[in-house]
């Protein structure tokens, strides 16, 4: 079943009042697909889906784990719904270990019921403090069971398993995507992620909190070429996991020094302890999603980091807005 526009689909969006989620609501529904939010809110947040219901998007309150009754078809099933910054790691560990297993049990099981494909947001995780470097699909990962990580990479391994396991047994549709870092407006203020915690220190004229000697790389991509590449994947004849990030790869300094810069913040940057297990190099090696999908990221980090700016100084003058605090790992 290969589909190619999503003009009269119906879609479900687990998750969809995240910061990814929502944003793949919004690209869903401006081709015409008619979009139901399944969330429970536990990091979403409401008014990342403002504006969408009079376009047709129907908030459904509700967890993956225990889903309510959904009506009616659907042609296509993302399961987004799960925590994904370290900070929610040590707050809610066991929820984020049941939303990736029993939660997405759940999600193969109405994709079975609906006779509808359904697509796996897994992550860069799935290869923990990576020994290969950029990491491929094939490399199976340096994952520590016990870490304070580990509730996360194990819940998305497990999930990955389980996905295969259905179409093995069950016959189930399924995609499988392992998204790397990404970033953009309506991340959460106080997620306690990167991205977030360097603005708001840089908006509020602090110095940017450098977990480490900052030397640990990430690369960051924009959040609209993630959701290109998990539509493109969703319709693509790709059975196999596939990559989805930007291969430009950036130390935590280089980012903390592009963000002080587009700010205009002079504080520099303070030094805290590294949290255990922080992964130390990461980049995608994305020739499957390239010669699968044809998709490669379009928007550089320049350009990104100013559009989720933009965000944030928005939201920063939203009086209903809740920025403020910055989150850290104690
Ligand atoms: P997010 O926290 O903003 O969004 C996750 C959404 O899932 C939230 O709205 C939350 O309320 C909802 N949710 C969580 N548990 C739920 C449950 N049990 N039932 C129903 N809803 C539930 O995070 P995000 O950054 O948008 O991440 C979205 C997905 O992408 C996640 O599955 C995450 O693991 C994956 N991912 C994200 C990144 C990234 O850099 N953003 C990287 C790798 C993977
Ligand atoms: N980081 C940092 N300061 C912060 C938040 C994060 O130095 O205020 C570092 C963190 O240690 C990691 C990188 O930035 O090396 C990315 O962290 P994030 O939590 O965004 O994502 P993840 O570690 O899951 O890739």
């Amino acid at each position: 079943m290969t589909t190619t526009t999503g003009t009269g689909k119906r879609a479900l969006v687990a998750g969809g009042a995240g910061f990814v989620g929502s944003r793949l609501c919004e690209r869903l529904l401006d081709e015409g697909c008619e979009v139901v939010a399944l969330d429970s809110l536990v990091t979403g947040q409401r008014r990342n889906l403002r504006g969408l219901a009079p376009r047709g998007l129907v908030l459904v309150e509700g967890d993956v784990r225990r889903p309510p009754a959904l009506d009616g078809h659907f042609d296509e099933v993302y399961n987004l719904a799960s925590p994904a910054s370290p900070v929610d790691f040590l707050r809610i560990p066991i929820h984020i270990l049941e939303t990736a297993s029993v939660g997405h049990r759940r999600m193969l099981e109405l994709g079975l019921e609906k006779k509808t494909r359904v697509l796996l947001a897994s992550t860069s995780e799935v290869y923990g403090d990576a020994e290969r470097h950029p990491q491929d699909e094939g490399y199976c990962g340096n994952v520590s069971t016990i870490g304070p990580r580990g509730c996360y990479d194990e819940a998305k391994r497990y999930a990955e398993a389980l996905t295969v396991a259905y179409r093995r047994e069950k016959g189930s549709d399924a995609r499988i995507a392992r998204i790397f870092n990404t970033y953009g407006p309506r991340m959460r203020p106080d997620d306690g992620r990167i991205i977030p915690n360097f603005f708001l220190q840089a908006m509020s004229r602090e110095p940017l909190t450098v977990y480490g000697a900052g030397s640990q790389t990430r690369s960051l991509c924009f959040v609209d070429d993630l959701v290109e590449g998990l539509i493109a994947l969703m319709r693509s004849d790709e059975e196999r996991p596939v990559n989805l990030g930007n291969p430009v790869e950036s130390t935590v300094l280089d980012i903390a020094d592009k963000i002080n810069a587009l700010v205009g913040n002079d504080r520099g940057v303070r030094h805290l302890p590294l949290p255990e297990n922080d992964p130390r190099q990461r980049r995608p090696d994305i020739s499957r999603a390239v010669a699968s999908l044809a998709w490669t990221p379009k928007v550089d980090l320049e350009d990104g980091l100013a559009r989720t700016y933009a965000y944030f100084r928005m939201a920063a003058e939203d009086v209903s807005g809740e920025v403020g605090r910055v989150v850290a790992p104690d």
